[in-house]
């Protein structure tokens, strides 16, 4: 089975557990938009070289049928992936989609990729340049090895959550360590960037790095009171730590996402112990003894755990198209 397909079991699922739930409107704050030209040759990882080799603005709406039929989403925050490759190009590039014409353009914002080596002046000049109002760090550009268990600081240097201080500017982090949110050191880093620069708006990616619910259930209480965080449902497909986000931080903090392209790959993530684990289709015996697998995409898993969790927490139609537009949008300043 290979990835980037729309199955007859996708279609059961988003007409069974998705549809009945799905607002008709939808931001997308977590989607990533790259061309496979981005990786020097031979260097696209895998799972990538599946995908189509342009996936701008229009390929992305299209796929975004799969998730939610009918047009639902109207505009998205949107960043490269291509963090070790031709970052330039991939950022001119979201840049281009973005501020282009596009239908999805208009609601829509860049994020730019950044890596903790740059400096602060050229990461504000070409965020103007680019007209980029975020910024998009990862891991893998630390220096620190191995970078999993680098400390925010080492691919989020304090002096770019300055500057970002400075124009108002969203960063998403997508923190690591073992035990992400539940990590003192991570909750100590947070905490300060956020209560020392409150004019950055900073967006934890995948519910506080929640793959493993229980890191962000127990460490959520860490980030009490402050006003200037969110956090994306991308890619999760656990319900655990959108419920921990939504009781302790208020429903206005969560905002949903699908991390395209990951959200078109076939499988899970599920915790393991005090970790987690990804289980892709493609790597799975699909013929166990009693019974015949059927994985779905990421994004509908996702989208059922969200569902489990706005049920469980009762909230009304109101509060689930806030998480789904308007806390997005507000955020962004997108009428
Ligand atoms: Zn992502």
């Amino acid at each position: 089975m290979s990835s980037f397909e729309f199955t007859d079991a996708d279609r059961a699922f988003l007409a069974r557990e998705v549809l009945p739930f799905l607002p008709d409107r939808i931001f997308d704050a977590h989607a990533h938009l790259f061309c496979h030209e981005h990786y020097p040759a031979d260097t696209i990882p895998p799972g990538l070289a599946s995908t189509p080799p342009r996936l701008g603005l229009a390929e992305y709406a299209a796929l975004m049928e799969w998730l939610h039929p009918g047009g639902r989403v109207v505009g998205g925050l949107f960043f490269g992936l291509a963090f070790l490759g031709d970052r330039q190009a991939n950022n001119e590039f979201v840049s281009a989609e973005v501020n282009g014409s596009a239908p999805l353009a208009a609601r829509s914002r860049g994020q730019m990729i950044i890596s903790p080596q740059m400096d602060a002046e050229t990461i504000l000049d070409e965020a103007r340049r680019l007209g980029l109002t975020g910024l998009k760090c990862y891991h893998t550009m630390a220096s620190a090895t191995p970078t999993w268990l680098a400390p925010i600081e080492a691919y989020l240097p304090e002096a770019h959550v300055a500057a970002a201080d400075t124009l108002g500017l969203t960063i998403t982090l997508h923190m690591v360590r073992d035990r992400a949110l539940a990590d003192p050191i991570n909750q100590a880093t947070i905490r300060r960037y956020c209560a020392s620069y409150p004019n950055m708006r900073l967006i934890l990616a995948h519910a506080a790095r929640g793959f493993n619910p229980w890191h962000t259930i127990e460490g959520i209480e860490s980030l009490r009171g402050l006003e200037n965080v969110w956090f994306d449902t991308s890619a999760v497909t656990e319900a655990g730590a959108f419920e921990a986000i939504v009781e302790t931080m208020g429903h206005g903090k969560l905002m949903y996402g699908t991390d395209f392209h990951v959200s078109h790959i076939r499988g899970r993530c599920v915790a393991i112990g005090d970790s987690f684990h990804w289980l892709y289709a493609e790597e799975m015996n699909l013929d166990e003894k009693h019974t015949s697998l059927q994985p779905v995409l990421i994004g509908l898993e996702s989208l059922r755990s969200l569902r489990l969790a706005c049920q469980r927490l009762k909230l009304n139609e109101q509060q689930i198209e806030d998480i789904f537009y308007r806390n997005a949008a507000a955020l962004l300043d997108i009428v």
